[in-house]
């Protein structure tokens, strides 16, 4: 997955006289002072050092050391206030690799890595306790003593090795849902070597309270929390935990991978799949990619965990470069649930829970045990589609399917504002047999509501969970029992261990499986194994209901089988035939100006250089487009699609241009952005 992209930045072997030094808040450059006598046995690359700026003084980084300055004198620094550097050396080098390969400055990504203030000395006490936040679920799983199966077992033996020697090793744990993953990493980080800590990075830490409540259990006060709903200075707090060695396990989303320990024993990436690994804005990394980058600096070992693996890592497993453990069993003795595919192209009736499920729901709710009902949409939204191929009319621009609007009777994007008239017939296969469907989660609820007055339902989508908490607490609305049926979008399918599931309904399993991006596969694929996946988890069997208008396709067949592999073979044949990735290398550039004639002009010009650089390589360069939604924030966007067999002469060609670009005045009045290994097309 990574490349090799050549930190570029020297470090301080010993003592220099000149210091590079770059201040957080996105500085694009460093500047140079030298080193007074007294500082010089101390200062080193990541220490904090106060110098004189402009007409002041300032907190800044030293990155490393730097040529003695020609035709001025440097200034002298004023202060080294701390004794060990505040960024460890590790993640120094981290973001050089960084600023290098995501083709931003290196104080942007200082800046980014750091709690807001960490770098101009704020020290605070938190004003509440962050477990008040990240409190775990009730764990009503019963269970007494775990012991480990023999794929556990073996999973955590041999990850334990390199951790204890302290190399890298990069695995993909391939583990069924309910295989006891989380019982993995837990066992593994009990086997850290003295002295160093663990990351373990979650898609959102809001969504998975269960998993941080079983860390918890085990490590106690040991454990750091870092995501995005804690206050500054709770994250400043929590940062100093791990900088001093209080904490010695961190959990957090993506931006935890910038855990500040000295010394790293093991990285966990849990549903490494998960697109909000990647941050899209600023520094546009992925936090799995940076995740083994940080394990290759280091030397140990980074488990990237999933049911679903990515195609990315996958390959990579295939290919040798990873390591594939597998848990391929659940741990209860049922196996996965029988899933079910329902054909719902001919059905008359209106509603969205067609009779089946209606049926095995009532007897689920009989036998006393609990429903996922999971549509990936909120609300009421009306769309179309096609009952003779299932395509669903798409925006042109924005390659999401549309929403009719019924006083209109358009069909408008939700994105980008368009509306169309509907057409007459499907712009896919030229049938006439066009229907208007009401989807959506409030709609399902309304449904339920209908069917089973009698039963709670609980409803989970963007619009449900506003609150702080709310999450948590509708979860355990579920977890206890306390409502039947819940109804969600694709937050209910976020590794919930519930044991007292027993049906999970996929009322429309179309969404997005005609989208023109070529990852919309995947996502269904993924979804679809993720949700059946919560069923009968605890003592019963379970079942899943698959309701679709394109019950051939690929993704649902081998989803329904419980089937990675078979769908991993598929899907990689069709990308690599059409040179996507994981078997090519993507960048998107993107040049943005408030008005629309100068960011065009800028991205032909982007378009100009890149292709002049790329003379002699085989990199690809495609467009400048304008972007699918093309204005945001009062931006105009247009984008330019870089592809690549290697890395490396993307990365090249990018340089290149770039510098060219800065140098010459083509970029005035628009910005341009580079984001390496895109996770859309958009
Ligand atoms: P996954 O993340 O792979 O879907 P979990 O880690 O949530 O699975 O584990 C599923 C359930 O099985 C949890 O309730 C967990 O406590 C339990 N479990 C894990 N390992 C074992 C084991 N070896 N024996 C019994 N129960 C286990
Ligand atoms: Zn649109």
């Amino acid at each position: 997955m990574l490349g090799n992209a050549q930190f570029t930045h020297q470090y301080l072997s010993n003592i220099d006289m000149y210091v590079a030094v770059t201040f957080e808040l996105g500085a694009e450059r460093t500047f140079t002072y030298s080193v007074p006598e007294r500082f010089r046995a101390r200062v080193g690359p990541g220490h904090r050092v106060l110098v004189p700026f402009m007409r002041g003084e300032r907190y800044g980084f030293v990155v490393g050391d730097a040529d003695p300055p020609e035709g001025f004198a440097a200034k002298d620094i004023i202060d080294v206030p701390d004794e060990s550097p505040l960024v460890p050396a590790t993640l120094m080098e981290l973001a050089g690799w960084m600023s290098s390969y995501y083709h931003s400055p290196l104080g942007m990504v200082l800046g980014m890595m750091l709690p807001p203030g960490v770098g101009a000395g704020k020290v605070s006490k938190p004003r509440r306790d962050v477990r008040e936040d990240t409190e775990g679920l009730t764990d009503y799983s019963k269970k007494s003593e775990i012991t480990p199966t023999s794929a556990q077992e073996k999973a955590i033996s041999t990850v334990i090795g390199p951790m204890a020697k302290g190399v890298f090793s990069p695995f993909v744990l391939h583990g069924a849902t309910g295989s006891g993953k989380t019982e993995v990493y837990i066992r593994s980080i009990t086997g850290l070597p003295e002295g160093s800590g663990a990351i373990v990075l979650v898609p959102e830490i809001s969504l998975t309270p269960q998993l941080v409540g079983r860390f918890r259990e085990r490590f106690g006060d040991r454990i750091a929390v870092m995501h995005s709903g804690l206050t500054e200075s709770q994250r400043r707090a929590e940062w100093r935990r791990v900088r001093e060695g209080e904490a010695s396990v961190c959990i957090g989303a993506r931006s935890a991978v910038f855990a500040p320990f000295d010394k790293v024993g093991l990285i966990v990436v849990d549903e490494e799949h998960d697109g909000s690994y990647k941050q899209e804005e600023g520094v546009r990394y992925n936090g799995r990619d940076v995740a083994v980058m940080r394990a290759k600096l280091q030397g140990c070992p980074v488990m990237l965990g999933s049911a679903t693996p990515s195609l990315e890592s996958y390959h990579n497993a295939m290919e040798g470069r990873y390591s594939l453990l597998e848990l391929p069993e659940r741990v209860t003795g049922h196996g996965q649930p029988r899933v079910r595919i329902i054909d719902i192209r001919e059905r008359k009736e209106k509603d969205l829970i067609q009779p089946e499920l209606v049926e095995k729901t009532r007897e689920c709710l009989k036998a006393g045990r609990q429903a996922i009902f999971f549509i990936n949409r909120r609300g009421f939204s009306d769309f179309l589609i096609c009952r003779d191929c299932g395509h669903v009319p798409g925006c042109t621009n924005c390659s999401i399917s549309l929403t009719f609007h019924q006083c209109a009777k358009k069909l408008s994007c939700h994105w980008c504002g368009t509306d169309s008239e509907p057409p007459g017939l499907c712009p896919e296969c030229g049938g006439d047999k066009l229907k208007l469907i009401g989807g959506g989660t409030e709609k399902v609820e309304e449904e339920l509501a209908a069917l089973f007055p009698d039963v709670k339902l609980t409803r989970m989508d963007r619009d449900t969970i506003t609150k702080r908490g709310a999450f948590r607490e509708l979860l355990e609305e579920v977890a206890s029992g306390r409502s039947g049926i819940l109804v969600g979008t694709q937050l209910v399918a976020k590794g919930h261990d519930i044991p007292n599931i027993g049906l999970v309904g996929v009322v429309l399993a179309d969404y997005g499986l005609h989208g023109a991006d070529f990852r919309a596969a995947e996502r269904v694929f993924q979804v679809v194994m993720q949700v059946a996946g919560r069923a009968g988890r605890g003592d019963h069997p379970g079942e899943v209901i698959v309701q679709t208008y394109s019950p051939e396709h690929y993704s649902l067949i081998f989803a329904s089988k419980h089937d990675y592999k078979g769908f991993y073979d598929i899907e990689a044949e069709a990308r690599e035939e059409l040179s996507y990735p994981p078997f090519s290398r993507l960048a998107l550039v993107s040049v943005k100006g408030v008005k629309d004639d100068k960011a065009k002009r800028g991205a032909e010009a982007a378009k100009t250089a890149l292709t002049r650089a790329a003379k002699g390589t085989n990199v690809i360069i495609l467009g400048p487009a304008p972007a699918p939604i093309r204005r945001v924030r009062g931006k105009y966007r247009y984008n330019i699609l870089l592809k690549s067999k290697d890395v490396r002469p993307l990365h090249a060609v990018i340089d290149k241009a770039v510098k060219g670009l800065a140098e010459s005045k083509a970029l005035s009045g628009c910005r341009l952005d580079v984001d390496i290994d895109p996770q859309g097309m958009v």
